[in-house]
């Protein structure tokens, strides 16, 4: 495979190294500086525009902020690839705008995939993303062993734009849970309960899910979480942000009624407004006492 890799950022950046790892040869793009340089310290060619990366590619992997990025970048890119390169879609995006983008890739005679991933810096850089991949299954067979250096699990779950569905849904899972695990833990306090008791039940009992288990809002129960760290190195909250916005469009366009998805949308736009972006989304906890206490 020749690989062009644009959007060398933090998700993208250590992606584009494990694919260098497994013997490809990558050419990079980014329009900051640093990034590219961290990408050629990786072993990442760097090309010194996106469509100088793509030309010479069979596949081309974008791993973009936001779905308006990619739109500009394929309609720059599309036109310069040779006919029959494969497109991956890395970013997560609306699914509108994952469908508008295949289509475009389609009508220029190449293949086209959404492959969102799930699985932070953390699985970026340990090669343990888990890909939800939306578009045609010749498309999907092209991609396999490519997306299976940068992850360990593979989800095919249907047609173009199905990645980006399974991925907002999944994160509207999440941030809902995680702020009623928040909401439990701030309860349980009060009424005088330990951390760990309530740990100790909930994680067995029928409240277990991820956020309590591997994210646990509140230090101690699960020593790796971020909450240990003063909420620093996890899943930013502006990054849930994002992504229960992005479940928001597709549910109002779609005519569903999303109440909890709504509500956690709302809570993490004021969360975020005072508390920064940068924080992993479990700092929710912080914020739940009337009085400001923990
Ligand atoms: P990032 O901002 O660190 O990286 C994005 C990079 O894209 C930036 O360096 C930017 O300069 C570059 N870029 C913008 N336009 C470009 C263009 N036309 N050509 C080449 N490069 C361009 O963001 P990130 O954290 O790496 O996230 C990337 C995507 O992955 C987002 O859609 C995000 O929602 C998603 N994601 C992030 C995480 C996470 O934990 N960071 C987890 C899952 C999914």
């Amino acid at each position: 495979m020749s690989i062009a890799f644009l959007g060398l950022g933090n998700m993208g950046g250590p992606m584009a190294a494990n694919l260098v790892k497994a013997g490809e040869k990558v050419t990079g793009y980014d329009p900051v500086a640093e990034t590219r340089i961290a990408a050629e310290d990786n072993g990442v060619s760097i090309a010194d525009s996106a469509v100088a990366a793509v030309v010479e590619a069979n596949v081309v992997i974008t791993m973009l902020p936001s779905g308006q990025h990619l739109l500009d970048c394929y309609r720059d890119i599309v036109p310069a690839a040779a006919p029959g390169t494969l497109f991956l879609d890395c970013s997560t995006i609306e699914v509108a705008d994952a469908r508008t983008a295949a289509d475009l890739a389609a009508a220029a005679g190449h293949l086209a995939l959404d492959a969102p991933v799930s699985g932070g810096v953390v699985g970026a850089t340990a090669g343990t993303l888990t890909f939800m991949v939306g578009g045609p299954s010749a498309a999907f067979t092209a991609a396999e062993r490519c997306l299976a250096q940068m992850g360990k699990k593979i989800v095919h779950c249907g047609e173009t734009g199905a990645g980006q569905a399974a991925k907002i849904c999944n994160n509207m899972i999440l941030g809902i849970s995680m702020i009623a695990v928040s909401e439990a833990f701030a309860l349980g306090r009060r009424l005088g309960l330990t951390d760990q008791a309530l740990f100790d039940v909930a994680s067995t009992a029928s409240g277990q899910c991820w956020a309590l288990t591997t994210n646990c809002p509140v230090p101690g129960p699960v020593p790796a979480s971020p909450a240990n760290r003063d909420y620093t190195g996890g899943f930013a909250s502006g990054l849930m942000l994002k992504d229960l916005r992005l479940a928001q469009a597709a549910a109002q366009a779609e005519g569903v009624r999303t109440e909890l998805g709504r509500h956690a949308e709302e809570l993490y736009t004021a969360f975020v407004g005072n508390d920064g972006p940068a924080r992993d989304f479990s700092a929710i906890v912080t914020t739940l006492t009337t009085d400001g206490t923990p």
